[in-house]
């Protein structure tokens, strides 16, 4: 049990389900491995969920991404329009097929893909050449376009979808930080050719590790599938025709992942409680700004992120983070713009502007769907303190 005093944690998982008991009935019947029926039962249920017609379960949400750009046909030398203001894995993802990231800027409004500005990129910076769309610049194919739903929000998909298919570029939607956001009615990572999930510890729900790909395209499932199990062609004979990847879920990640999405709907109950209470308090504080909540989405509120003031009146971040953490309070800044990281600073990016303002003025608050009244109420307290 957690003393008092101990220190509030950012984000943890919540396994107060059938977990154990679904673990302990895989052990007993000697199911460990990617083998038997339970897979197959969590893309199923995440299916059910989700609406997707497809689920393809993979070892984690960087290989969802990766086998997901592989399918789509993302080949070495193509460029993959995403956000800058994001957790590196995609843009990551891209590299590993040998492709680059064009870092696209977000909305100061909703912190999500700028839509607006990701079209302007398009229509003055590339052209179409026999079917293909090119940029300008590099001589390279805009193979795919990859928002990221951002921190158990939405992207604005509606014009997006629009976008993509005025241009014919592909939609795939990274919505690692989304399990259980709906956009207009629809789950967040079913508007694109693909969608991606992840279950790793810090998610809304976890499977230990893990990831999804959802699809309407039975083809493209089945394209998923067979890459994920090391491109098997003849399973007896082990002739494989093509370099796959071993990237299933097993058994033991799949059955943590079923007890956590039974209890997906009251995590997000209460991580929408948990966002109510803060933006109630920091509404009225001096200096800060609570999250957003953009129109036409049905938000989790995943990672609880304030902002200092953007008119100067607010405190300084890093520095404020510093004093939240040395009280027990472990904040988090905002993820680091991606075209700032090492591996991605030559990379091409369009305009950008609010990701790196967002980034500056950014603080996650601990929102773990355990934690109780009086530890969310510590929180507002030590901040309270810290901007009286
Ligand atoms: C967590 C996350 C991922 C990667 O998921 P893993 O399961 O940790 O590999 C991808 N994209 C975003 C935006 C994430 O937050």
């Amino acid at each position: 049990m957690a003393e008092p005093d101990d220190p509030i944690p950012l984000c943890v998982p919540n396994l107060a389900g059938n977990e154990q008991h679904y673990l302990k009935a895989a052990l007993d019947d000697n199911w460990v491995s990617s083998a038997g029926p339970y897979v197959d039962r969590f893309e199923e249920a995440v299916a059910e969920y989700t609406g997707a017609s497809h689920a393809v379960a993979t070892c984690n949400g960087t290989a969802a991404l990766h086998t997901a750009l592989r399918v789509a046909g993302v080949e070495e030398g193509d460029e993959v329009l995403l956000p800058t203001l994001t957790f590196v894995a995609p843009a990551n993802a891209v590299k590993y097929l040998g492709a680059e990231p064009v870092f696209m800027d977000v909305r100061r409004e909703t912190w999500q893909l700028d839509v607006d500005k990701t079209g302007e990129f398009l229509k003055e910076q590339c052209e179409r050449v026999e079917g293909r769309v090119v940029n300008r610049s590099s001589g390279r194919r805009i193979a795919a376009i990859l928002p990221v739903h951002l921190m158990g929000l939405a992207v604005d998909m509606e014009p997006l979808v629009e976008l993509t298919h005025e241009w014919g570029i592909t939609l795939l939607e990274d919505a690692a930080e989304a399990m259980g956001v709906r956009y207009r009615g629809s789950h967040a990572g079913t508007f694109g050719l693909a969608g991606c999930l992840s279950f790793n510890g810090n998610k809304i729900i976890t499977a230990g590790g893990g990831g999804m790909i959802l699809t309407e395209d039975e083809a493209f499932a089945d394209r998923a599938r067979y890459l994920t199990t090391q491109a098997k062609d003849d399973p007896l004979e082990y002739v494989h025709e093509e370099i796959g990847y071993n990237y299933r879920m097993t058994t033991l990640q799949a059955r943590v992942g079923e007890a956590q999405l039974e209890q997906l709907d009251d995590f997000v109950e209460r991580k929408r409680e948990i966002a109510a209470r803060y933006e109630r308090a920091i509404a009225e504080m001096p200096g800060l700004e609570p999250m957003p909540a953009p129109t036409d989405v049905e938000p989790t509120y995943w990672l609880y992120t304030m902002l200092a003031a953007g008119d100067g009146s607010g405190p300084e971040r890093r520095t404020f983070l510093g004093q939240l953490r040395d009280r027990g309070v472990l904040a988090r800044p905002f993820w680091h713009p991606v075209h700032r990281l090492k591996p991605y600073r030559d990379n091409e990016t369009w305009r950008i502007e609010a990701a790196d303002d967002l980034h500056a003025r950014g603080i996650s608050l601990p929102c773990s769907t355990g934690m109780t009244e009086a530890e969310q109420t510590k929180v507002i307290e030590t901040i309270r303190d810290l901007v009286y």
